[in-house]
C-alpha cells in the first residue's frame, strides 16, 4: 500500500516547500517579505503565551469519571448523582496557589482541586482546594493577601515580612496558617491529599427542601507529605515532581481515586450551629455533621496536549447545575465572579467552545453570540434574542432553586458568629495532631517566620498562642523570643496587639 504523504503545511493548508532556509535575495542576501510562511510561523511564536493565572499558574490534569454510590436524591436532583452506580466523566486540575507557571510543585503551598463534571444538565465546576478552610474569609481581602504571597514590589522576591505582616493582622488566617505550615502544606503529590470544597454549598431536592454541603474528597491513596527538608530538596533536584508523578501512575494504569464524602445540614440545625456555616475560615466538627459516602472520583486518562486541555482548562464556582447553588459565603460569590472574569480576560468571551470546557453532554443552547474566536456555527440563522416566536429556546423554570430566608440591613458587616477565631486551629494542634506533626509544624514555622522582622515574630507568635498555649511557646522557643512577652502579647486584644508590635 501507498504510504500516506505526510507533507507540512502553512496554518492554511499550504504545501511547504522548504522549512530550514528562509526566501532571500540572493544566497547572502536579506530575507524578503514575500516569505508568508517565516512571517506566519514567527507571528504565532510571539503569541504563544496567554496570559498565566494570577494564582493557581502552575498544574497538572487528568480526565475520569465520577461514580455514585450511595442514595442521595433525598438531598438533591441534581442528574448526575440520581442514581447509585451512574457515572458523569469529569476532568481535574491540581494545581500550586502562589507560585509561577514554571514554579516548584514541591512548594508549601495550599494545592488547588478543581474538579469539572460534563453533566448532562450541563458542567458542573467545584473549584476547591487540598484545605478544608482558607486564610480569609471575605474577598475584599483577597487581592492584598495574594499580593503578600507573591514577589515583593521592589525587589521581586519572595517576602517574609509582607507573608508574616498580613496574616498577623489578619488573625482569622490562623487555622489555615497551621494547616499550611504542617506537613500537609507539602503533599508529596496531587495523588496523596485530600479535596475540600472548602465553601458551603446549597443542595435542594424537587419538593423544594434545602439542606447545606460541604464537599471532602478523601484520597484513596492515603495521605503522604513531604517534610520541609525533602520539600526543598525537590524543589530543587525535581520541581515538576508532582506533574510527572500524576502522568506516570496514570500512564502504568495505577488510577488515583477518591471517595467523596458530604456533610449534609438541615437549615434548621444550621439555625443553631454553633460555627458560621458560611465562615470559611471554619470546619464542621465531623462530630457535629457526620460525613457521608456519597461517590468515587477516578482519574484514568491523561491529556494528549497540555497547552490544550490543561492550560485552556477553565473552571468556574458559577457552574452550579439544577439540585446544587450557590450558599452566601462571601469568598464564594466573590469568585462567581472572578473566575469566569479571568477566564474571559486569559481565554476570550468563548472560552466554552474550547473542547475541555464545552459541555460535552449538554451542549450550550444560548442566545450568546459572537466574539473573538468564535468557532462554532454562532447559531446559524435562529433568533439570537429571547423572547422569541420563531422556535427558540426558552428558559425551564424547574431549573431553579428553592428561595431562603434571608433579613436584617444592608451594610458592611464584620464576621462575629461565635467570636473565636482560634479554637478550631487549637483542636487541630491539641487533639488531632501527634506528637511528630507538632515538632515538625513549629519546625516548619521557624524557619519561614524566622527570616521576618522580630516584632512580626512576636506578633504572629501571640496568635499560635491563643490558639494553643504549648503551640505559641514552642514556637516563641524556636524563634528565640521572650516567651513570657509572647504570652502578655496574647492577652492583648488585637488592636492593642498591633499597638505593641508596632516596631
Ligand atoms: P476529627 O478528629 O473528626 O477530624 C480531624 C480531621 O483532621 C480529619 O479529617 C483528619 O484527616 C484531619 N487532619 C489530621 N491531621 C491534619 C493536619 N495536619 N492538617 C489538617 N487536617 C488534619 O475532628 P473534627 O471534625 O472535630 O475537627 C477537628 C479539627 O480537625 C478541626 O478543627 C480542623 O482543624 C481539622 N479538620 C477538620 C475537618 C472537618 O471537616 N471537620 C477536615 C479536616 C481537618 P484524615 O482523616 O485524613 O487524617
Amino acid at each position: 500500500m501507498e504510504q500516506e504523504k505526510r507533507t507540512l503545511t502553512t496554518a492554511f493548508g499550504i504545501p511547504v516547500p522548504d522549512d530550514l532556509n528562509s526566501f532571500t535575495a540572493g544566497e547572502r542576501g536579506p530575507v524578503l517579505m514575500q516569505d508568508a510562511h517565516l512571517l506566519e510561523k514567527l507571528g504565532h511564536f510571539d503569541r504563544e503565551r496567554i496570559p498565566e493565572r494570577v494564582v493557581h499558574a502552575k498544574g497538572a490534569g487528568a480526565y475520569g469519571y465520577f461514580v455514585v454510590t450511595a442514595d442521595v436524591t433525598r438531598y438533591t436532583h441534581a442528574k448526575f448523582l440520581s442514581e447509585i452506580g451512574k457515572k458523569t466523566e469529569g476532568f481535574v486540575r491540581f494545581s500550586t496557589v502562589g507560585g509561577e507557571k514554571g514554579s516548584a510543585d514541591a512548594a508549601r503551598d495550599p494545592r488547588g482541586f478543581a474538579v469539572k463534571f460534563y453533566t448532562e444538565d450541563g458542567n458542573y465546576d467545584l473549584v476547591g482546594n487540598n484545605t478544608p478552610v482558607f486564610f480569609i474569609r471575605d474577598p475584599l481581602k483577597f487581592p492584598d493577601f495574594i499580593h503578600t504571597q507573591k514577589r515583593h514590589p521592589a525587589t521581586n522576591l519572595p517576602d517574609p515580612d509582607m507573608f508574616w505582616d498580613f496574616l498577623s493582622l489578619t488573625p482569622e488566617s490562623i487555622h489555615q496558617v497551621t494547616i499550611l505550615f504542617s506537613d500537609r502544606g507539602t503533599p508529596a503529590t496531587y495523588r496523596h491529599m485530600h479535596g475540600f470544597s472548602s465553601h458551603t454549598f446549597k443542595w435542594y431536592n424537587r419538593k423544594g427542601e434545602y439542606f447545606w454541603v460541604q464537599y471532602h474528597f478523601k484520597t484513596d491513596q492515603g495521605i503522604k507529605n513531604l517534610t520541609r527538608h525533602e520539600s526543598g530538596r525537590l524543589c530543587g533536584e525535581d520541581p515538576d515532581h508532582a506533574t510527572r508523578d500524576l502522568h506516570e501512575a496514570i500512564e502504568r494504569g495505577d488510577y488515583p481515586s477518591w471517595t467523596l464524602e458530604m456533610q449534609i445540614l438541615t437549615p434548621e440545625k444550621a439555625r443553631d450551629f454553633q460555627w458560621d456555616i458560611f465562615d470559611i475560615t471554619k470546619v464542621w466538627p465531623h462530630g457535629d455533621v457526620p460525613p457521608v459516602k456519597i461517590g468515587k472520583l477516578v482519574l484514568n486518562r491523561n491529556p494528549v496536549n497540555y497547552f490544550a486541555e490543561v492550560e485552556q482548562a477553565a473552571f468556574s464556582p458559577g457552574n452550579v447545575v439544577p439540585g446544587i447553588a450557590i450558599s452566601p459565603d462571601r469568598m464564594l460569590q466573590a469568585r462567581v465572579f472572578s473566575y469566569h472574569d479571568t477566564h474571559l480576560h486569559r481565554l476570550g468571551p468563548n472560552y466554552h467552545l474550547i473542547p475541555v470546557n464545552a459541555p460535552k453532554n449538554a451542549p450550550e443552547k444560548s442566545y450568546q453570540r459572537d466574539g473573538f474566536m468564535r468557532v462554532d456555527d454562532n447559531g446559524r440563522g435562529g433568533p439570537n434574542y429571547w423572547p422569541n416566536s420563531f422556535g427558540g429556546n426558552g428558559p425551564d423554570p424547574a431549573a431553579g432553586e428553592p428561595p431562603f430566608e434571608i433579613s436584617g440591613n444592608a451594610s458592611r458587616f464584620p464576621f462575629t458568629h461565635p467570636n473565636d477565631d482560634f479554637a478550631q486551629a487549637g483542636v487541630l494542634y491539641g487533639k488531632v495532631m501527634k506528637d511528630q506533626d507538632r515538632e515538625n509544624l513549629v519546625g516548619n514555622i521557624v524557619a519561614h517566620l524566622g527570616k521576618a522582622q522580630k516584632r512580626l515574630q512576636l506578633r504572629q507568635a501571640a496568635l499560635f498562642c491563643k490558639a494553643d498555649r504549648d503551640y505559641g511557646r514552642r514556637v516563641a522557643k524556636g524563634l528565640g523570643l521572650d516567651v513570657e512577652r509572647v504570652e502578655r502579647l496574647a492577652e492583648m486584644s488585637q488592636e492593642e496587639r498591633v499597638k505593641a508590635t508596632a516596631q
